[in-house]
């Protein structure tokens, strides 16, 4: 196909479709164009900037006819921030899009028919990440900057708030950059590896406000360690740990392997449900608690335990899903490959007072046959995998051992649609799937499979 359009030629479409990017999709003559900036069911006045083999890119120009699901963005930033990519659409808009978009996955790439229901949102879809991860760095008057990158680049934006963050998160970003200077502190500049501030790390627990801050440096000897203290106790008044960890590397990786407590608790502890979780510095945690709560519901929903079920759970992180399932169930064996986050699950369930817990590391792929071989056998298996979706092994294993019900935990559409297409085939029925935002103003969204082996 050659292009119909060329580039920058201006010309009015109509627009159809919105991709995981958050871009508009127009079809000129069957050739797709990606429009920045332009949502579905508008037709816009767009300018060509780019055009390839078998697709273009466009910037509008004008907005011809506005979606009704269209909204001025809330955030100041937005436009030049990466990290949103929806907040020029109402969240009403969101929640339809998302609906729209599983249900469509499901039946073009799994040629998937069972129901799936409107996606659970949040009441209140703002300030709801619980971990903000803030790069530092300086401008070119040599003056400190800090906020999230510009999409698809390593340039920071320079911000003083951001609308999905903490209280805590804005503090620090309007308030520390100011400090620095009197604190004797550079910020790192990742073009010549100067400087000492990379990152500050912060994460608070919503059950119980907690607030850790992590101060991540090039260098482990920070010039004036009190005062630097001092300061974040007063941009943050609630904090209960201050944490340094040191990362000497030219790396875009966060955190290096050296973490020190420099002041109060090396932990702090949220609880999802009655399940409490004690957090470190580098430890994973579902960034959206309030909404990992409804998640996880809903898989125990759909695990519809009866206190007598032994279950396995794949791809269990810190054994977030296990724990809250061991409320309910006889057993639970969670696997997941990173062994740090066992250790974690491990201590999880202690804090807990669960014994019926059993946690490995090691590829679900491989640790889970094993166990099948080793007589532990599963009446209900729940899997949670990352966006590349099941490993085929896996599937077979579930295949071969036959497991009463499934839940399929995924963050990825595409990948749930591929996979229970190869259960179904296997001889399972997807019962119903329960899409739940995660993710508020972007374009990912979480959802819950429930199967049941075909009888
Ligand atoms: N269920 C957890 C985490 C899900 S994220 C929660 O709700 O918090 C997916 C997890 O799968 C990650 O922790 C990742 O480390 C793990 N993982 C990736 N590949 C894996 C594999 N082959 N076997 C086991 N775990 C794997």
């Amino acid at each position: 196909m050659s292009a119909p359009v060329k580039k920058n030629e201006r010309l009015s479409v109509y627009i159809e479709d919105l991709t995981h990017d958050g871009n508009g999709v127009a079809k000129v003559e069957g050739y797709p164009l990606f429009i920045q900036g332009a949502l579905p069911n508008e037709t816009a006045e767009i300018h060509v900037l780019k055009t390839l083999k078998n697709y273009g890119f466009a910037k509008v120009i004008d907005i011809i006819k506005p979606s009704p699901d269209r909204v001025e963005a809330p955030c100041d930033y937005f436009k030049q921030c990466g990290g949103c990519q929806l907040q020029h659409l109402s969240y009403e808009g969101q929640l339809k899009w998302k609906e729209n978009m599983v249900r469509n996955v499901m039946q073009r790439i799994g040629k998937i028919h069972a129901p799936v229901h409107p996606v659970k949102g949040m009441k209140e879809p703002w300030h709801y990440r619980n971990k903000a991860q803030i790069p530092f760095s300086e401008n070119e008057a040599g003056q400190a900057i800090a906020g999230f990158y510009k999409t698809k680049t390593h340039s920071i934006v320079d911000m003083d708030r951001c609308l999905i963050q903490t209280g805590e998160a804005d503090a620090i970003l309007a308030g520390l950059k100011k400090e620095l200077a009197t604190l004797g502190v550079r910020s790192y500049n990742e073009h010549t590896h100067e400087g000492m501030l990379r990152h500050v790390v912060i994460r608070k627990a919503r059950a119980t406000g907690e607030v850790m801050v992590v101060l991540v440096t090039k260098k482990k000897k920070l010039p004036q360690k009190e005062a630097a203290i001092a300061v974040i106790q007063k941009l943050v008044p609630n904090v209960t740990s201050i944490m340094q960890n040191v990362n000497s590397e030219k790396t875009n990786v966060i955190f290096g392997d050296d973490t020190i407590n420099l002041w109060g608790k090396d932990v702090i502890i949220d609880t999802i449900g009655n399940v409490r979780f004690e957090i470190s510095a580098r430890s994973f945690y579902q960034v959206n608690p309030e909404q990992t709560e409804v998640l996880y519901k809903q898989a125990l929903d759909y695990a519809d335990l009866q206190g007598d079920e032994r279950v396995i759970d794949a791809y269990c992180g810190i054994g977030t899903i296990s724990l809250f399932l061991a409320q309910k169930a006889k057993t639970v064996m969670g696997v997941e490959i990173v062994p740090q986050a066992i250790e974690d699950a491990k201590r999880n369930a202690v804090l807990n007072g669960f014994t019926n817990t059993y946690f490995e590391a090691g590829p679900a792929e491989e640790v889970i046959p094993r166990w099948y071989k080793e007589g532990k056998e599963a009446d209900v298996l729940v899997v949670d995998p990352p966006r590349k979706g099941c490993d085929e092994a896996l599937l077979t294993t579930i295949l071969e051992q036959r497991p009463k019900r499934v839940v399929y935990v995924s963050c990825n559409p595409a990948t749930l649609a591929r996979d229970l297409r190869i259960l179904e085939d296997g001889g399972y029925q997807t019962q119903e799937i329960q899409p739940v935002d995660m993710f508020p103003h972007s374009t990912h969204c979480e959802a819950v499979a429930w199967l049941k082996l075909n009888v």
